[in-house]
């Protein structure tokens, strides 16, 4: 049988897509929320801009073209606002757990996983083609009655139809052919994100000192945006598109935690070893400012206290190391 060919970022992803895990199960959750939202907004006609028969909508009553396009302007802000103070508070967890972009990229590299090994291939491209269904239904309604399907002319019908089936092909080639470079370079909301991205607690943790890094960059691997994560305070140099240079990688950090399940899936095998990646709170090293409080802390917390002498973390043993590797790359 001839090799299955895959890029390393997807030989990681359909290793750790076999084992199940708690984050595609929370996102199965947020995104459905996001999507009730794209839905429930135009259709109890909280806001729509009819572009087939003048039908606009604004807080629940029929209007007229300025306030229809209003209404629509303005929830477009609402919702850049809302993502604005959720990045505040959690950085980009938006981009990781709630937005449907991200989401069809995902299902993007599952199709191409199955294109590439044949395994499962109508089944994930046909979801592949369904999210991108949900996605382009969820936008087209924000601008046509779906009235127009029953009550429509013939010729209103036909172009409605025209219009969806092609929103539903952009959507799906932009996930096949764009993909993540989307989110690198060109997204408003990211490129927004990683120019005003605050320090946060919450994100994604390297402990080094606890764990025991095995060395092996799955976690870099795995990351769809090419970020370190085991140093997210590097500064990120090969951006593209409109993405800013030298900002730290963090900035650029989606929060999707594909490196924590890299990571942990290296781990599986060793219940009692800590994974030194994690998506977490924890008052570290994210602002160097605090890395900087918390190095003095620990040297006058040194000085206080007479010297213990502590017990080594558990470090996974050099054969341990190799048949856990063995054991990822037969099963890649
Ligand atoms: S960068 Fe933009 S497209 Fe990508 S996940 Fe974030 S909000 Fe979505
Ligand atoms: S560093 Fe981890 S959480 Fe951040 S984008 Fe990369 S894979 Fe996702
Ligand atoms: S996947 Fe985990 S063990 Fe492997 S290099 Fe990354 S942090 Fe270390």
């Amino acid at each position: 049988m001839a090799a299955i060919k895959l890029a390393p970022r997807l030989r990681v992803l359909r290793s750790i897509e076999k084992e199940p895990h708690r984050y595609p199960k929370i996102r199965r959750f947020t995104m459905a929320v996001t999507f009730v939202v794209l839905y429930a907004i135009p259709l109890l006609g909280i806001a729509r801009f009819d572009l087939w028969d003048g039908r606009h909508m604004a807080a629940f009553e029929r209007t007229n073209f300025v306030y229809g396009f209003g209404a629509v302007f303005l929830s477009v802000i609402v919702f850049y606002l809302l993502t604005f103070v959720v990045n505040g508070i959690v950085g980009r967890l938006f981009c990781g757990f709630g937005c449907p972009v991200g989401e069809m990229s995902r299902a993007s590299d599952t199709a191409e996983i199955a294109r590439k090994t044949g395994e499962n291939r109508l089944r994930d491209e046909g979801k592949a083609w369904g999210f991108a269904a949900l996605l382009a239904t969820a936008g087209f309604l924000w601008f046509v009655d779906p009235r127009v399907f029953i009550e429509g002319s013939l010729k209103a019908k036909l172009m409605a139809t025209g219009g969806l089936l092609g929103a539903i092909a952009t959507v799906y080639l932009l996930g096949r052919f764009v993909r993540w470079s989307f989110c690198r370079g060109y997204c408003p909301i990211g490129i927004y994100y990683s120019a005003v991205q605050t320090a946060h607690a919450f994100g994604i943790h390297y402990d080094e000192i606890e764990s025991v890094c095995k060395g092996c960059d799955y976690c870099e691997q795995a990351c769809p945006v090419g970020l370190d994560p085991k140093d997210l305070r590097k500064p990120q140099n090969d951006v593209i598109g409109v993405g800013i240079e030298g900002l730290p990688q963090s900035n650029h950090c989606l929060t999707c935690g594909e490196c924590v399940r890299a990571c942990e899936s290296v781990f599986l095998q060793k219940p009692g070893l800590i994974p030194p990646l994690s998506l977490s709170r924890k008052a570290d090293a994210r602002k160097p400012e605090d890395q900087k409080k918390a190095d003095k802390k620990g040297k006058s917390a040194d000085k206080a206290k007479p010297v213990e002498t502590k017990e080594e973390p558990p470090r996974a043993e050099p054969e341990s190391e190799l048949q856990t590797a063995a054991k990822l790359e037969t099963s890649l």
